[in-house]
Parts: C-alpha cells; sequence; structure tokens
C-alpha cells in the first residue's frame, strides 16, 4: 500500500480544504489522477468483462446511513427513503472538472445510456434506471448502472452502492431476499479487488453488526476493509465512550481503522439543509464535541477526510493490484489468442484486399477437390477406396449373371424343340432364338448398372459437399452457391452417363465380337478338349450311342451353351469395365474439373463482399475475440505505464 507523504500529511482542517491547497492539489493531482484515470480507460473499454478493476463496495444495513455518506462525498442527491431503495448495484464515477465550471452526470445501463445537467435530476434517472432492471417493486437485480459525474466540486473516486442487507422480507418481497440480497453483496466484496466500506450507525450494537460480520468473512484480515460510523449526533447520552472504543478498534479491531462522519439527518433534509452547509455543519459538530474534537486531528473524522482517505486507499490498492492485473491480462491475452488460432483467421476488412482473399480460398478448395481424385495413395484416403466396393459389387453382379445365363441357354437347347424348333430340319437350330436370349440378359444389366452410378455419383456428390463445408465453414453465401454447383455438376454429367449406360447396352444387344477374340476364348476355356471329353462320354453311352434314333453325336446344338457362355465372358468382360470407367470419367474426373472452373469463375465480377459475408455464429465469435483481444492489447499497454 502507498504511503505517499504527500497524501497522508495534508491537513484536513485546513479550511481551505484538499481542494483548494494550491500546490497540495497539483501534488495529489499528478498522484491521484493517472491512476483513476488508467482504471477508468479500462473500464471504459470493457475490460471488466475479462477481469475484475479495483473498486470501493459500500456495504451496510439497510438505513445505515449509506446513500447519506455517497451523498455527501458525490454531492449528489441519490434516491433515499425508508425500506429498500438501491435495487440494483449503482457505480458511481465521481471524476474532478479540472478547469471549467457545469455539472455533467452520464448515466449508463443496458443499452441505455443518458447525459443531463441537473443534480436534481439524478434521483429520478436512478429510480427509471433500477425499475427498467428490476421491475417496479421491490425486487432486486444484479445488473450495474453506471453514474459518472463530472464537476468542479467532487474528487475523482469510484464507488458502488449496494442494496442495504435486510432480514425481513417486506410485502411484497420474495421470502429468500435477504439471501439474494447478500449473495449480490458478496459478488462485489468478496473480491480482492473490492476495497469493502462498512457502513455502520453509531446508535446500533457495533458488535454484532452483519455489515461488519460479513465483511470480515471476505477479508479476515481486514486488508481491504475500512469502517465508517454515521449518525454521531443519535448516540444516546453516555454511550460516546462506547463509541470510542469502537474507534480505537477495542471492540472490532480493523486494520485500517474507522473514520466517523456525520450526515444530513431527516430534519436536515426535511429543512432543505445544502450539502455544503451540510459539511459546515458536520466540522461544526464535532469540532464542538467534547469526546470527538480531538478525532478531526486524527483525521479520522468528517466527510472530506474520509473522501481523501478513499482516494488514497484506492490508488494504493490500485498500485498494489497492478501487477496481478498485468499478469491477469497476460493470460488472458494468450487464451483469446490460441482461441482465435482455431476460428481461421477471417476475411480482410479492407475491399481491396476481398478479391484476392477470396481467390485464394477457391484455389485452396480447387486444389482439395483435385487432391481427392488423385489417384495415387493418400493419407487422408481418396475417393477410389469409397469407390472401390461399389464397382466391386457390380462385377459381382455381372458375374453371377453368368449362372443365370448358362442356365437360361441350357434350358432353351434341352427344351428347343418343343418349344422353339421352327421350320428347320432336327438338330439344327435359329441363331437369331440364342441371340434375342442374349439380348434379354444384356437388358437385364441396364438396372444394375444404372443403379451403380446412382451410387457413385451420390457418394462423389457427398465428398465434393464435405469439402466444400470444411473448405468454407463461414461463408453462407459461397458455400451455397459452390454446393448448387456440384449438384448440377452431378445432376448434368449422371444424366450423361446414363445415355452412355444406355448405348452401351443398346450396343451389347448387338451380340458382336472380333472373330480373333471369340477364338481366343475358346483356347482360353479349353473348349476343343472338353468337347472331345463330351463325345468319348457319348460314345461310350454303349448300344444307345449307336442306336438309329439317337442323334446326340450329330447333334451340335448340345455345344451352344458352351459356346454362348463363352461369348457372354466377353460381355462380362466389357461391361465390368466399361460401366466403372464411364462413371469415373464422367462423374468424378470431368465433374472435377467442371467444379474447378465453376469455382474460380466466381472470382470474376463477384460481389466479394457478399460472398465473404460470414455465417453468424462464427463472425460473431471471431469478432468478439478481436474485440477482446484488442481490448486485452490496450489494457496491457496501459498499464505498462505503470510498472
Ligand atoms: P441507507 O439505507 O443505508 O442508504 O441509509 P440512508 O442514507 O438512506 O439513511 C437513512 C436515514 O438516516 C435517512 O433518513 C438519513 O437522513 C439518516 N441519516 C444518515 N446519516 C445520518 C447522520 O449522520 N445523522 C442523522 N441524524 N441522520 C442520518
Ligand atoms: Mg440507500
Amino acid at each position: 500500500m502507498d504511503s505517499s507523504p504527500e497524501i497522508l500529511d495534508f491537513d484536513s482542517s485546513d479550511e481551505n480544504g484538499p481542494e483548494n491547497s494550491g500546490i497540495f492539489l497539483q501534488q495529489w493531482e499528478a498522484q491521484v489522477r493517472p491512476y483513476i484515470e488508467m482504471i477508468d480507460f479500462m473500464r471504459r473499454i470493457g475490460i471488466e468483462k475479462e477481469l475484475a478493476l479495483p473498486s470501493i463496495a459500500v456495504v451496510g444495513d439497510q438505513s445505515s446511513g449509506k446513500s447519506s455518506v455517497l451523498e455527501a462525498l458525490s454531492g449528489v442527491a441519490l434516491p433515499r427513503g425508508s425500506g429498500i431503495v438501491t435495487r440494483c448495484p449503482l457505480e458511481l464515477k465521481l471524476r474532478k472538472l479540472i478547469n471549467g465550471t457545469g455539472w455533467t452526470a452520464i448515466i449508463s445501463y443496458n443499452e441505455v445510456r443518458e447525459t443531463f445537467h441537473d443534480p436534481a435530476q439524478v434521483e429520478s434517472y436512478v429510480r427509471r434506471a433500477q425499475n427498467m432492471l428490476a421491475g417496479d417493486g421491490v425486487g432486486i437485480c444484479d445488473d450495474l448502472i453506471s453514474l459518472e459525474i463530472t464537476s468542479p466540486d467532487v474528487c475523482d473516486l469510484t464507488l458502488i452502492d449496494l442494496p442495504g442487507i435486510t432480514r425481513v422480507p417486506v410485502k411484497g418481497q420474495p421470502e429468500d431476499i435477504g439471501d439474494q440480497i447478500r449473495r449480490l453483496i458478496l459478488k462485489f466484496t468478496s473480491k480482492k479487488e473490492t476495497i469493502n466500506l462498512v457502513v455502520v450507525p453509531c446508535n446500533v450494537d457495533i458488535a454484532t453488526t452483519e455489515a461488519l460480520r460479513m465483511a470480515q468473512g471476505v477479508d479476515p484480515d481486514g486488508l481491504r476493509t475500512l469502517a465508517i460510523l454515521t449518525k454521531p449526533d443519535l448516540i444516546d447520552k453516555g454511550a460516546e465512550a462506547d463509541i470510542l472504543q469502537v474507534l480505537q478498534g477495542k471492540v472490532v479491531p480493523l486494520k485500517k481503522g474507522y473514520t466517523i462522519v456525520r450526515c444530513r439527518g431527516q430534519s436536515d433534509i426535511n429543512e432543505n439543509v445544502s450539502l455544503v452547509e451540510a459539511t459546515r455543519q458536520e466540522k461544526e459538530f464535532f469540532a464542538k464535541h467534547t469526546q470527538f474534537s480531538y478525532l478531526l486531528e486524527e483525521q479520522r473524522a468528517t466527510i472530506p477526510c474520509l473522501s481523501t482517505r478513499l482516494t488514497k486507499e484506492l490508488v494504493g490498492h490500485i498500485k498494489s493490484s497492478l501487477p496481478s492485473l498485468r499478469d491477469q491480462i497476460h493470460i488472458h491475452l494468450s487464451a483469446v489468442r490460441v482461441e482465435l488460432k482455431n476460428y481461421s483467421d477471417g476475411p480482410p476488412l479492407e475491399p481491396e484486399r476481398m478479391g484476392p482473399y477470396l481467390s485464394k480460398k477457391i484455389l485452396e478448395f480447387s486444389d482439395q477437390i483435385s487432391e481427392l481424385c488423385r489417384t495415387g495413395d493418400s493419407d487422408t484416403g481418396n475417393l477410389y477406396s469409397y469407390l472401390r466396393p461399389v464397382f466391386k459389387q457390380w462385377e459381382c453382379h455381372l458375374s453371377s449373371s453368368k449362372a443365370s445365363f448358362r442356365e437360361s441357354v441350357k434350358q432353351m437347347t434341352e427344351k428347343y424343340d418343343e418349344a422353339h424348333r421352327g421350320r428347320e430340319l432336327v438338330t439344327f437350330s435359329d441363331y437369331c432364338v440364342y441371340e434375342s436370349m442374349v439380348k434379354k440378359h444384356v437388358g437385364d444389366l441396364k438396372q444394375p448398372a444404372l443403379d451403380t452410378l446412382k451410387f457413385i455419383r451420390g457418394i462423389v456428390q457427398k465428398e465434393f459437399m464435405v469439402m466444400c463445408e470444411l473448405c468454407f465453414p463461414n461463408y453462407p453465401h459461397l458455400r451455397h452457391i459452390i454446393l448448387n454447383h456440384i449438384d448440377d455438376i452431378q445432376s448434368k454429367q449422371e444424366s450423361k452417363v446414363e445415355k452412355r449406360i444406355h448405348e452401351y447396352i443398346n450396343m451389347e444387344k448387338l451380340v458382336y465380337t472380333q472373330d480373333p477374340i471369340f477364338n481366343q476364348k475358346i483356347v482360353d476355356f479349353k473348349f476343343v478338349e472338353k468337347r472331345q471329353e463330351y463325345e468319348t462320354v457319348s460314345l461310350d453311352m454303349g448300344e444307345n450311342a449307336t442306336s438309329p434314333h439317337n442323334c446326340a453325336v450329330f447333334d451340335t446344338r448340345s455345344l451352344t451353351p458352351d459356346k454362348l457362355i463363352i461369348y457372354y465372358e466377353i460381355v462380362y468382360q466389357r461391361l465390368a469395365d466399361y460401366i466403372p470407367m464411364v462413371i469415373l470419367l464422367f462423374i468424378l474426373k470431368e465433374a472435377a474439373v467442371m467444379l474447378r472452373a465453376h469455382s474460380m469463375d466466381l472470382r470474376d465480377g463477384a460481389d466479394v463482399v457478399k460472398l465473404l459475408v460470414e455465417d453468424t455464429e462464427a463472425g460473431r465469435k471471431r469478432a468478439d475475440l478481436h474485440q477482446r483481444m484488442e481490448r486485452l492489447r490496450l489494457a496491457q499497454e496501459r498499464i505498462s505505464i505503470y510498472l
């Protein structure tokens, strides 16, 4: 705690008071004002959203004289009355106007900020604010009302007036009003940055005062508790000695001791005693008091003395809080920086830098798309690993269709004479009948091929879209446009492939292959050997085999299933590859090229600002982080001047 002699040694009994004592005032100003201003600056930039600032909170039982003390200190008439009057924390910022005259007050709460120049209006403005925040009636509210008063007649101080401690709810108050108020008071008094100004009237049993007990609870060592005794004029005759015991710290010891003040009583107010007059009367009261007059010399009595004392305490408190403030700012700054990294840097604010930024973003997306379609291995897993199982399924379907094809041809051959034979002689058969069988089977492959196409389109489209979401998580417009592009392109490409599939199937219905290919298959499938085996078996069948009625050996139709299955093998090979190839070409390769081109085109003549409009949530979050960072940076800069 600072103990500058210039501050401590002023003589409060000096007729002029500290404000007018020339050289002293200059020193006072030089020492106090910068700190008060620094805290003001911090408050103004909203640093309290991050950390607690040094302040003075006024605590006391209802009607202990809190508002009267504040009023005397500030020269401002605050709402008074019996019962609960202060229903929201009220931050009273007193600013001494150095050069100039006039009185200005600014009241702010929630979004409201109003300026007025008539001290008589304070009461109504504060009441209105309280009604807005805590509702009409007797409820309380945690929201802070801030009242800043600039005048040549006040000293630099910031105080927070809190609702008075109460035990019994009055009509209209919830049962737990006492607990609510205590909780609210503790919110302020428990912070180590707060100096607790405990107001205790002289005409009660001081030792059992709830306010003192609460203050001791949050500050057991009494490092930041100051007690003020009020209403010394109401002490019962003969009880003065008890009060002196209290003042000397013999009843409830407090490190920072007690200050005694006399404020305007109800009758003074009724008689319109001015604050200036009240100050004079107060001084006279103590000067003439047989037991208390020595307190004037010890600077432990009167409002002006209290005011100087408070300012000194506050400045000392600010000074001692600086290192911890600096450390907290540092910690918060690092945290905000880390968090900002998670919100990848947003678009530049300058329009001329937006175009290049958009290009960069789109290029990144374009690169990601081509990376996705790369054939090589990729750590992130390329698309082919998703597509391969679908193509494999197509191949399996084709492969399994061979068996049913063979079975169909076999049955056709066996039932040929009954079911299909026309004019041809026995053992002869019509090629067209078999050809139509091939056509039918090939035709049945169309739907599975189309299904494969749909499946693949689904996968590719999803992957492209996921990539778009990943690349533009914060730009809904851009995302919307590109997602639409992806869908359009895929639809276009799908219908192209559909057409190709129809064509392929129709081509296959031509039932055609080059002779060398067919010959090669015959060799590959050891068809000649199989044939010989068959003939041997047939000829070994004994007499039946040579029976004049048995045409089996002459009936070359029995070769048909084998011949056709060899042809179907060729169909299988062609379609097993072509269908995946045509799908890959259009749905993946071409689509990626188209998508990249379309995305690049977005850069030309685009409404860049609109494209880079951010998602409300992400944008807000980033803006908020930037604001916090700026606040903390300013605070850091400012605080470093003092350390
Ligand atoms: P609060 O509820 O703690 O804010 O108390 P107030 O400041 O409203 O004071 C309660 C009553 O005590 C008011 O009527 C004041 O005028 C009166 N009062 C405050 N201080 C003094 C004092 O020093 N002497 C006398 N006689 N009355 C006082
Ligand atoms: Mg009050």
